[in-house]
């Protein structure tokens, strides 16, 4: 037969062990076609909809992609100059996706793909303030005060950057460079290096290292891995 054991079900899709899915069906946190089921062991079949916490277990027809973009690729679905574009990366699927925002050509860094139009509105609304952070190298040395006017605000040509959070991670005086994190809750054209351009600081290296909760962790340029249904929730 097709039926399985619900906590069997809800173990296997890898949102939880099956003690704690266990757990969570006993205490009404899951529910089959839109109902609670407290009853250990019910079986479902595969057609059932299925939520643990509200979260769908899966949802088929979307889909969310975390890519390490590297850098010299466009952040668009085509190019007319037939430059390297992010949805090359991803010849064998199916669906139509694209970009949640965007990384400039010479960015590397987090950048996700949908094919979930309202998710990337939500995503990318400044209402919303999802936190970006970078890291930069500069050709230049960031002093203190420049930190610290970073960090509440500065005047750019498009208005008042938002509060920032700003942690030099090295420098060097002689070599006039700074290692730096920045992160924003922002998302305008070429914000990170217009910021540090305010002090005469030069990026000269960008990577996008995390995007609300989701980090790169050990995903390499050009790798790309598909969000779990929770991960995709905790974001919205
Ligand atoms: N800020 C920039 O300047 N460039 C990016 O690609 C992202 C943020």
């Amino acid at each position: 037969e097709q039926f399985e054991r619900l906590q069997k079900v809800i173990a296997q899709s890898g949102v939880t062990s099956r003690r704690k899915a266990e757990v969570l069906i006993t205490e009404g946190k899951v529910t089959v076609n839109g109902e609670v089921v407290k009853t250990l062991g019910t079986k479902v079949k595969p057609t059932d909809k299925i939520e643990v916490e509200g979260i769908p277990l899966e949802n088929p027809d979307k889909l969310y992609i975390l890519f390490h973009k590297p850098t010299k690729v466009i952040t668009s679905v085509s190019d007319d100059k037939g430059r390297t574009v992010v949805t090359d990366f991803f010849p064998q699927l199916q669906e139509r996706i694209f970009p949640v925002g965007r990384l400039d050509y010479e960015t590397s860094g987090l950048l996700l793909l949908t094919n979930d139009g309202e998710f990337a509105n939500h995503m990318t609304h400044p209402r919303y303030k999802v936190k970006k952070k970078y890291v930069a190298k500069l050709k230049g040395y960031l002093l203190r005060e420049q930190v610290r006017q970073l960090e509440q605000g500065i005047m750019l040509e498009d208005g008042k950057t938002a509060p920032a959070v700003v942690k030099v991670k090295s420098q060097d005086r002689e070599k006039n460079t700074t290692l730096v994190e920045i992160t924003i809750s922002e998302g305008r054209n070429r914000q990170v290096r217009r910021m540090f351009a305010h002090f005469g600081h030069e990026v000269v290296k960008l990577s996008r290292i995390e995007y609300g909760n989701l980090t790169l962790k050990s995903l390499n340029a050009g790798d790309a891995r598909e969000l779990s249904p929770h991960e995709v929730k905790t974001l919205r």
